[in-house]
This record gives structure tokens, sequence and C-alpha cells, in this order.
């Protein structure tokens, strides 16, 4: 059998993708110690900090829940812990990840009402709360990986309260590079991942509860009809075995570890201002790539922070040409924009002035061969 060696896999490009991003040296050092007991006093500490700096980033007063899986198994846990089957809800068809929301929602034998949302514009928050009267919830993303555009989620919640729903957010693509503050905006649950705007490695889901969503599963009819992503089963553990395991299943250690030490960096410079340098950054690659020619896929005052996304008639070249020739990797197009766009990731321990001058030197080239 081979031995991989990950420090010497042939030739592995430098990650500019769409997620995950890179680790900084300091968290990759952390991430490469021993394992630790997931319980016990020093573990018990350690995970409470994670908590409450992830309670912090995002504004949410119900300390959030870190369950080992990646975003799409909170997502899963956002929608089988606020609905129950047969309920209604309206999902914002945005692209790909808006789609797979619709797909969630069904896999949870909900009644999915589709709102399509046009590639590039954002969901207009008063027509979606229009959709939302007489529906029991409302999903949608506050970045759409597939477009780069970031979805005014704080009009769309007021919208979708006055209709007398609850807003779930897929934040995965925002959290850490957008304000996403659940309390402030009246987000009933917000759902993330350790791997892109947190600048952690892959292997944890974020799920933070407002107060309509702990409503909601406060007053359930039934346990959801899953054991792990129970959320109630989360908060037994928490409460009754709080000073010792305060989870239900074994914790990444070294995966949490790593998270916890990228977000204290977040912390530190405060998240106004981080998200402030990450909305400049973004605007650094989006303005460069204009120059160039490109046309971004979002419209002016929509583009994320974490994904730059522009309209490619040869996205594969381009692909191909970094990649060869800089040993970088940028993102191709998802549906609705596969063959039709190219994605700069933003996200890491590369999401440098220095590492998009990089990109936009390869692009030139790439559209000039
Ligand atoms: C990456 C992404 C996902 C999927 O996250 P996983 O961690 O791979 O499960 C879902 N939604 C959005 C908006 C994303 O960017």
């Amino acid at each position: 059998m081979e031995r991989y060696d990950p420090r010497k896999l042939p030739d592995m490009p430098e990650m500019m993708i769409a997620g995950p991003g890179e680790l900084h040296d300091e968290d990759l050092d952390v991430l490469g110690h021993q394992v630790i007991a997931h319980y016990g006093d020093v573990w018990t500490q350690i995970h409470q900090d994670c908590v409450t700096a992830l309670g912090g980033l995002l504004g949410a007063a119900d300390p959030p829940y870190v369950m080992p899986g990646s975003g799409t198994l909170c997502l899963d846990a956002a929608v089988g812990n606020l609905f129950e089957a047969g309920q209604k809800v309206v999902v914002a068809n945005t692209g790909f990840f808006g789609s797979r929301l619709m797909e969630v929602a069904t896999a949870h034998r909900l009644e999915v009402v589709e709102f399509p949302v046009e590639a590039g514009a954002p969901i207009d928050a008063r027509a979606i709360g229009e959709a939302a009267v007489g529906a029991a919830g409302v999903l949608t993303v506050h970045v759409e990986t597939a477009t780069g555009v970031r979805h005014p989620i704080e009009d769309i919640a007021e919208a979708v309260h006055e209709a007398g729903a609850v807003y779930v957010v897929d934040g995965i693509a925002s959290v850490g590079g957008e304000l996403c503050d659940v309390d402030a905006m009246g987000i009933d649950c917000v759902v993330t991942a350790s791997q892109k705007g947190l600048d952690g490695p892959p292997g944890l889901g974020v799920l933070a509860l407002g107060s309509g969503g702990r409503e909601r599963v406060e007053a359930r009819s039934r346990r959801p009809s899953s054991f792990y992503l129970d959320l109630k089963r989360w908060d037994w553990y928490r409460k009754e075995w709080g000073s010792w395991h305060p989870h239900p299943v074994t914790m990444p250690t070294n995966v949490m570890l790593a998270m916890y030490s990228s977000i204290r960096r977040i912390c530190e410079a405060g998240i106004e201002s981080w998200v402030g340098s990450r909305a400049a950054l973004a605007e650094r690659c989006r303005q460069g790539l204009i120059d160039l020619g490109f046309e971004s896929v979002a419209r002016p005052g929509y583009g994320a922070n974490l994904v730059v996304a522009m309209w490619a008639d040869e996205p594969l070249e381009i692909l191909g040409h970094l990649l060869k020739n800089h040993s970088l990797m940028i993102s191709g197009g998802l549906p609705p924009l596969q063959g039709k766009s190219i994605r700069v990731g933003l996200m890491g321990r590369t999401a440098t002035d220095e590492m998009v001058d990089r990109v936009l030197t390869g692009v030139a080239e790439a559209i000039r061969d």
C-alpha cells in the first residue's frame, strides 16, 4: 500500500478555491498535536471557550452547538429540529446551495415551496415575506457560493417574521467573512462550518439558535427522528454531563483546537474589522478581474467577501493555466453557472493581497494566451 505523507504529495497547488481554505501555520501546528481526551476538566474548559467564542462571533446568546461533521450535517439538524414532517417551508433557490436547501427540506418530508431567484440578484425580502404567509419557515443561504452573492438576511428576517414564520440561514459561506448577528438581526437559526469563513480545518458543523428557533425546538410535538442530530439530546449532555463530557459523541479534539486557534485570531482582530478587511480583499479581487474585462456575477453591492464569482467563457482554460503555470487552484462554476464562471475563494492562509495579485497575474496571462 502507498504511504501518504501529506507533506510530500506531488505538486499540491496553493488553494484559492471556494472552500476550504488553507490553514494558517499556527493552526496547522495545533492540528498536528497528539489527540487528547474529549472529556475531563481540560477538555470541558476548551469546549466551553470555543462555544463562548462562537456565540460572540455570531451574536447569539443561546450557546451554539458544535457537531463533528460538515456544515451540511448541521443543516440537517436545523431542518430536523425546527420543523416537523408535513409543514410548509419556502426555500430561496439562489443556485447550487439554495437548491440543496430544498433537497434537505424535502428529505425531511417538508412541503417545499420554491422561491426562484435569478443568478446574481439578491433575494427580494418583501417578496419572500409575502410568499411565507401561511408557511412554518423560510430557508435561504446568506452567501450563495455558486454565484458569490450576499443576500440581505436582516431584511429577510424582518419580512419572514411579519409573515409569522421562522428564518433559517445557511451561513456556511458567510460566517467569519460577513456580519451575521443572530440576535440583533432576528435570525432564528444559522448554520456554519469550520472550514470556510472561520478559517479552520474541515470537520465541524456549527448551529446557533435565535429566540424564535429556541421556541420551535422547545415546542415540538415529538422528538426529531435522528438520535445524533436531536438538539434536546445535546442540551441534555450539556446540562447533565456539562462538567465532564458536555456532548453526546466523541469530539475531534484536534480539529476543534485548530478551529479555536483560528477563531481566536478573528476575535482578537474584532469581527467588524476582520469582515472589513475581507471585504477590501474581495473588492481588490473583483475589481482586478473587472479591469481584465470580466463581469461580476453578483450585482453591484451584493458581491460576497469570501467568494468572488465572475462570468467566464473559457473557465477550464483559466483554471488549467493557473494550475500549470502558477500552482494555484481556483474554482470553476457550479450550477447554474457551471462552465460559465470562475470563482476565487478568499479564506484561510491564502486570503492575502499578495495571493490575490498572483491570481490576477495568472488570469491576465491565461486570457492573453
Ligand atoms: C460549502 C457550503 C455548503 C456545504 O458545506 P459542507 O461543510 O461541505 O457540508 C453548504 N452551503 C454553502 C452555502 C456552502 O458554501
